[in-house]
């Protein structure tokens, strides 16, 4: 698509001198660009044949009228429609025949973003940072903390499963093994481990392995802990939830408008309320959410700066491991700093054949941002380069961890980056728009407006169950209904709770 190209960049520069110029004058006050073109390739979108929606709605009439308008199609702007359809679909089952019309609207191709772009580890991080999150926020809502991720992740694997697709979306039901770096990380992880378990949380299914085991089993010398998670094909997962989406319902049109970059949403004075620009027209409808993760700030300059959502760039390689792997290898791994697993056999994404990939799979590997420099990559929204020094520490990685599977001095098969929104909670922000983000406060000159956005990193255990939040605000308000908070969403992750915050 040369000319959402020709946009895109155009956008971008004028974008990029304002920024110079509003962080000159605000001291630190740095917005988001839009989404860049020519991003960097990335194994899960430019395999080919892998991005079925790729180009979809790019060209042609753009809708012009809806009641929803999604901007941003990653995990959480496509699961908020397939929420939506539900949520409509359920009202006609029980005789209330709402007709509701969505439109998603994605600056770059379908799931370009952090979905298309990250390590594919579905992984609800079982009791991890169960002690501060009950310090900072009782205990309640450090066990909803944790909860969340596992009911995300549950819900998600069973829409696979109800609808055959694991094959689909190359599901892996491996679980994680976190590599322990030292016996002080070890007891503090087994602290809260024991400090979860006498809260209540579920963590029957945890096992602690020791070095010995590891080395013998997997060839690595550390300790480790495994817990139950998995790891997938993201884009193609939400790939289906679209699909699902788009023919759940009679009573629920879909459609969806790729390379058409939202540039602003302004307020109509009709019983449409808002209007939604972009380079090709502009669409009229009366809800929009902001799926648009660390590029918020671009169209919500308020989430602009560490009090926001920050922008924050990852990388991945994709390297080849020198032996074959043997099944209890076929697990998602995290520890030390980086994030990786093998790619089940299937596929293959260079000169070497499905038979080589069985013997010698492709491990997708990200991490090592203690590399990105003083600033961590933050602030940082070109997806179309990367970062030199971080690729050389992640292609160092593997071969020093695994000595016996790795070979030293091997080049990565494909390398990119991607954006992810961060905000200093590490939490996301859901809700509706407000204009003050630490107090929660509006003059309700957003009303009609949703944000879900910042899941700093750790998006595929929780964007599903946020959009649904969001997908619930929404069809609540269509029917003139209040919304009360499900007992399963952490109560902080509402924009109007922001104040909870403890630094
Ligand atoms: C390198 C990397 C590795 C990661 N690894 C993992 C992992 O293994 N496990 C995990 O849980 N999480 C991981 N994450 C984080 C996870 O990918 C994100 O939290 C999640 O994908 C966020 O989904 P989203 O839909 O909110 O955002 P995105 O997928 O980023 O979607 C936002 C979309 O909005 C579009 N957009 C933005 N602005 C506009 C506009 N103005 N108009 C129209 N469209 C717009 C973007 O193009 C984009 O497609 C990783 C992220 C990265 C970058």
């Amino acid at each position: 698509m040369l000319w959402a190209v020709l946009i895109l960049s155009l956008l971008q520069n004028s974008v990029r001198s304002s920024v110079v110029n509003s962080q000159e004058a605000l001291s630190f006050q740095p917005i988001a660009s839009f989404p860049v073109a020519n991003a960097s390739k990335s194994f899960w979108i430019d395999t080919p044949g892998a991005n079925l929606l790729g180009d979809e709605g790019s060209i042609g009439p753009l809708t012009e009228d809806a009641d929803v308008c999604i901007i941003g199609a990653g995990m959480t702007g496509i699961s908020a429609t397939y929420h939506l359809a539900k949520a409509i679909e359920k009202l006609g089952l029980e005789g209330l025949s709402l007709e509701v019309k969505a439109v998603v609207l994605e600056a770059r191709e379908f799931c370009s973003g952090a979905t298309g772009r990250n390590g594919g580890h579905l992984t609800p991080y079982s009791f991890f940072n169960y002690r501060e999150y009950e310090e900072k926020y009782g205990t309640i809502e450090a066990l909803k903390s944790l909860q969340i991720e596992n009911r995300t992740a549950m819900a998600m694997v069973s829409i696979i499963q109800e609808h055959q697709l694991a094959d689909i979306v190359d599901l892996v039901a491996g679980g994680h093994l976190m590599l322990i770096s030292s016996e002080e990380e070890y007891a503090s992880l087994k602290e809260e481990y024991l400090a979860a378990s006498r809260a209540g949380l579920n963590v029957g299914d945890v096992e602690w392995l020791p070095e010995e085991d590891v080395d013998r089993i997997y060839g690595a010398s550390y300790s480790a802990v495994k817990f139950p998670a998995f790891n997938f094909w993201p884009l193609k997962f939400v790939t289906q939830l679209y699909l699902l989406a788009n023919s759940s319902t009679p009573h629920f049109s879909l459609s969806l408008h790729t390379h058409t970059p939202v540039t602003s949403v302004t307020p109509l004075s009709s019983s449409r309320i808002w209007s939604v620009n972009t380079p090709r027209g502009s669409v009229k409808c009366s809800h929009v959410l902001h799926a648009t993760n660390g590029y918020a700030s671009h169209l919500l300059p308020q989430f602009g700066g560490p009090s926001g959502i920050i922008p924050t760039r990852g990388q991945i390689v994709v390297m080849r491991a020198a032996t074959p792997v043997n099944d209890s290898w076929k697990a998602s791994w995290g520890g030390l700093d980086h994030y990786w697993f093998p790619r089940p056999v299937n596929g293959s994404i260079s000169d070497h054949g499905p038979e080589d990939e069985k013997e010698n799979p492709v491990v997708i590997l990200g991490g090592g941002r203690h590399i990105g420099g003083p600033a961590f990559e933050q602030y940082e929204t070109d997806d179309s380069v990367v970062n030199t020094a971080l690729g050389e520490e992640l292609r160092a990685f593997l071969p020093e961890t695994f000595p016996h599977m790795f070979n030293k001095g091997e080049d990565a098969e494909m390398e990119w980056t991607g954006i992810m929104g961060y905000t200093s909670m590490a939490d996301p922000f859901v809700g509706p728009v407000v204009e003050h983000l630490q107090s929660g406060a509006t003059s309700g000159i957003f009303a009609g407006q949703y944000i879900a956005a910042g899941y700093s990193g750790h998006g595929m255990p929780r964007a599903f169950s946020c959009a649904e939040a969001i997908a619930n605000m929404i069809t609540a308000a269509i029917q003139n209904k209040s919304w009360s908070t499900p007992e399963w969403l952490p109560k902080r992750y509402l924009t109007k709770n922001r104040s909870q915050e403890k630094n």
